[in-house]
This record gives structure tokens, sequence and C-alpha cells, in this order.
């Protein structure tokens, strides 16, 4: 039976949602454990080096209810790597919740649930996991969705600036860049979005202003 499906989980926790245009709300989140790329700057490792927990659909859905009415992000890791995280969405969606994905843009987005707002990282150079980018995958984002680009150095923001434009995705959803925040400032990225207008916003991790120093559950 679907909503008995088991999932291979990282965590779950609750906390202030950090990463995109509902950042500041609070939210339930799914981390799902496993990942496919191997980002040279990935904050999340433990989502793939550490043990994790086998859950039911409907045992993650109770966890939820503990929280009642918040938004629920399914995250990772690479979520979409478990198959069962499509029996996952429909369960949550039938919660009525708005249900956010974030995924790291290297596996297909063609089946993921019409309600579902997905987060598409774009992985650039500096991540060392550019070319496993699934550039085909904007075909598959609408305007409510957002494409994410996290930038660690001035090559990766040219790099992303021109996929901005060759591909023309301000047009196609909220397009976001964030700092590596242990590679280059804050302001500094500002400093050049603000010098080439560029159509994207700024985007700086919440949960590291609200909770520093903290490495995981946020
Ligand atoms: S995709 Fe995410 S979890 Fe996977 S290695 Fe990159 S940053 Fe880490």
């Amino acid at each position: 039976m679907a909503s008995d499906a088991l999932l291979e989980i990282c965590e779950l926790f609750y906390s202030i949602q950090g990463e995109s245009s509902y950042a500041g709300y609070p939210c339930f989140f799914i981390r799902l454990a496993g990942c496919n790329l191997r980002c040279t700057w990935c904050d999340t490792r433990y989502a793939y080096e550490k043990e994790h927990q086998s859950y039911s659909i409907s045992r993650i859905v109770a966890e939820l209810n503990k929280y009642p009415g918040v938004m629920v992000e399914v995250t990772g890791g690479e979520p979409l790597l478990q198959r069962n995280v499509y029996p996952l969405f429909d369960k949550l969606l039938a919660t009525g919740r708005i249900v956010l994905l974030e995924t790291n843009g290297s596996l297909r987005l063609d089946n993921i649930p019409e309600k579902v707002v997905k987060i598409m990282d774009v992985k650039c150079p500096g991540s060392a996991m550019h070319e496993k980018m699934d550039f085909d995958n904007f075909e598959f984002i609408t305007p409510k969705d957002e494409i994410k680009f996290v930038i660690s150095s001035r090559a990766d923001y040219t790099w992303a600036k021109q996929l901005v434009s060759s591909y023309d995705l301000s047009t196609r959803a909220t397009v976001t860049f964030s700092p590596v925040t242990s590679r280059i400032a804050s302001p500094e990225l500002a400093g050049w979005i603000l010098a080439d207008y560029l159509p994207v916003r700024l985007r700086i991790q919440l949960h590291t202003i609200l909770w520093p120093g903290r490495t995981r559950g946020y």
C-alpha cells in the first residue's frame, strides 16, 4: 500500500524556512538520505555519510501533523533518488499544505506533481558538479518555482550570469544567487549583481544568521 511505502530519512525537523521565497515561514523539513553528487562546498554531508532511518509515509505524515498547518519541504541529499518520494508528494499535498521540493538539478523533474513548488539548484563550476546538471529541466520549471545558483567565486558568478541570459531564466521563474559564505562575502556578491543590473534575487541563508554555528536541523 503506497501510504506505507518506506523512505530512508536523514532527519525530520521543524524550523524556519531559510532559503527560498518562503524564507521566514515556519516549515517542517523532511530530509531524505543519500545524494548522487559531491559538491566541494557541501554543508549537508551527513545526509549521505551518516546513518539514516527507514520511515513509512504514514509515519512521516504523522510527524508532520504535530505541526498544524505549516508548510513542508522535502529536501536532501537528493530526494528524487528515492522513488517512494512520489507517493510521499501525493500524501503531503493531500494535507492541503504548501509543499516545497529542494532538488540538486541533476535528475529529471518531469514527474513532479504540478502543485509542488520546485526549488532547483544549478551547480556552478566551483562545486565541481556543473557537468552533472540536466538543463532540459528548465522546461519543467513554472513561474511558481525557483532556480537557485550557489556562487563560490567570481568565475561562478560569470558562469551563472551567462546561463541566466542564454536560457532567459528570469522570465521562467524566480532566480536566486546565494553566496558560499566560506568563500565569498555576501556584500561582494551583492555588488556584482548591482553593477550588472541582474534580474536575480540575492539570497542569504537565514538560518546562518539566526543560528550561527548550528550544523544541522535548520
Ligand atoms: S547536491 Fe546538496 S547534498 Fe548533494 S553534495 Fe551537493 S550540496 Fe551536498
